[in-house]
């Protein structure tokens, strides 16, 4: 690592990605390398899948989306919970260039409609439980797409037609690219500002992944287990990993965190990937006294913060297993910091400075910024982080991204950190809008819409109030008409903006009167200072 004195800039000797065709090649070759070997298994079931079972449904789901119409750059969706049929759809996008933008069904309607308006897919596949409210989306945004079924349907094909044998399968080709910086799959987010954003992951970022992180060899050896849906980034990006070593993953249509513990027993898990929350609730009451986790060999988890005493404990309930956290975002296809445990000093370090979330990774270019004056910062000074790679995102879908990156090319991650001596990085807080219920995102924006809406309300805004397992809970900050004061309640307006949005988004802080808010020096209210306020009970 070196460091530029002058601009303070962080680098990583980079790493050589083979030269690849892209995404759906492939994952062709990998399926086909691996063959006989277990892909995936049901743990609701017990069912399993071979690499080769996986590659022929692929093949065949890929010449039906062909025969429907699907062409390259056309956008898919797939709205289902984890399941080993929803990943077959999402592989043949690859396979013919086609993009997938997923979403979760748990998202409230008002979101897929945001959703599904910014991409435009030209074909859904839909779980039952799922299908009245993509029609009705559909017919809100006057959008035709054909609807697939995954599971029984008397009403549109079936997800089990596409899976019939096909003249030409074995004469099937998957699609290549020229340029790596194409699109490969698109994976919402909600970015810095406004709401939430298509980010448009290339052949190279997805790819290049592997290559990057070293604990790679660790992590997809054997069986790994991951809650995460293709809604989430965590579960796109682990892709590319379980087609290289032909892990064999784990499938659950639900969630029992409590249960993990007899699943890595039953199924001798290898490799744990958990998103923060679930790490929380996992470990909330230790390791049960009759947990066998001697199979696993990493645990990996992120996304938000953690702190010290948190990262200390997650150690302690599996002490046999390499830990590994970090700091990523959609935007760079996941990781952007973290430990290597396959480095010895990083070990050492890890146990020595646990509020770190790591130190830079090959292949990106790191500096902190002032936000207020650009200048570049040195060790020990906190500023904006923004970052440089090549496995960077090429931009939000059908959208212009030019505030995301400064004057140098860097990309403005919206968090505020510092780096130390040894270049570990701490991250400390957030200057971007973006609000994150346990792992969903929220978007302040969406909320102070319908706030704003409201006939009492003259100003306001969404602010982020510090939850310790939570991650945030949203609080209206909210100045009155002359009018309505003394007219209207706090609990009354909470319940307004509660009424009209889904679970995760609620306004759980509540909401807060106040007379005036604090501005910028450019006169627009202070999101960041009135936060503070608040928090220091200033407001
Ligand atoms: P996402 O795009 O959903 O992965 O969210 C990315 C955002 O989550 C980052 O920009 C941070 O604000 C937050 N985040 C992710 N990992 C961490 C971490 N280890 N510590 C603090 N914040 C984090």
């Amino acid at each position: 690592m070196n460091e530029e004195n002058n601009k303070n800039i962080i680098s990583v000797p980079s790493i050589l990605v083979p030269k690849l065709k892209g995404v759906g090649s492939t994952f062709f070759n990998q399926m086909l390398e691996h063959k006989t070997k277990i892909a995936h298994t049901d743990i609701d079931t017990g069912r399993t899948e071979t690499y080769e079972c996986i590659l022929q449904k692929t093949i065949r789901t890929s010449l039906a989306m062909r025969s429907k119409g699907i062409k390259p750059n056309d956008v898919i969706t797939i709205c289902s919970h984890t399941s080993m049929d929803c990943f077959i759809p999402f592989y043949a996008s690859f396979f013919i260039g086609a993009i997938s933008a997923s979403i979760d069904p748990k998202l409230p309607q008002s979101d897929i409609v945001h959703l599904l308006k910014l991409v435009s897919p030209k074909m859904i596949f839909v779980i039952p439980e799922s299908i009245e409210v993509i029609e009705e989306t559909l017919q809100e945004l006057n959008m035709n797409a054909q609807i697939v079924v995954i599971g029984k349907t008397n009403k549109y094909l079936s997800f089990s037609e596409f899976l019939l044998p096909h003249p030409e399968e074995n004469k099937f080709i998957p699609y290549e690219v020229t340029n790596l910086k194409d699109t490969s799959v698109i994976v919402f987010s909600s970015g810095s500002t406004g709401l939430p954003k298509g980010v448009c992951l290339t052949h190279y970022g997805l790819l290049g992944l592997l290559y990057q992180l070293r604990y790679a060899d660790l992590l997809f050896e054997t069986s790994i287990l991951t809650y995460a849906n293709l809604y989430w980034i965590s579960a796109v990006a682990f892709t590319p990993g379980c087609m290289k070593y032909g892990a064999n993953r784990l499938i659950a249509s639900g969630c029992d965190l409590h249960e993990t513990w007899a699943i890595i027993k039953k199924y001798k898990v290898g490799g744990l990937f958990l998103n923060t929350f679930q790490m929380i609730e996992m470990c909330k009451n230790g390791r049960p006294e009759e947990a066998d986790i001697s199979s696993l060999r990493i645990v990996v988890y992120g996304g938000a913060p953690t702190t010290k005493e948190q990262n200390i404990y997650f150690q302690s309930c599996f002490p046999e297993a390499v830990m590994q956290y970090g700091y990523g975002q959609t935007e760079a296809t996941g990781t952007i910091i973290t430990f290597d445990p396959m480095d010895p000093r990083d070990l050492k370090l890890m146990k020595e400075k646990p509020a770190s979330v790591g130190r830079p990774i090959p292949g990106y270019l790191y500096k902190i910024v002032d936000p207020d004056t650009e200048k570049s910062l040195g060790p020990n000074q906190e500023g904006e982080i923004r970052i440089k790679s090549d496995f960077l995102m090429n931009g939000y879908y059908k959208m212009d991204s030019f505030d995301v990156w400064d004057s140098d090319g860097f990309f403005k991650t919206g968090d505020i950190a510092y780096y130390d001596e040894d270049y570990f990085f701490f991250i400390v807080d957030r200057i971007k809008e973006l609000l994150k219920y346990q792992m969903w995102h929220i978007s302040p924006v969406k909320l102070e819409t319908i706030l704003h809406a409201h006939p009492a309300v003259h100003a306001c805004i969404v602010i982020g109030v510090p939850h310790e397992i939570d991650g945030d809970h949203p609080m209206g900050v909210v100045i009155l008409k002359d009018s309505a004061a003394g007219t209207v309640k706090e609990e009354e307006l909470q319940k307004y903006v509660d009424d009209q949005v889904g679970y995760h988004q609620k306004l759980r802080a509540g909401i807060r009167f106040i007379k005036k808010f604090p501005l910028t020096a450019s006169g627009k209210i202070s999101r960041v200072q009135t936060k503070r306020d608040i928090l220091e009970g200033k407001l």
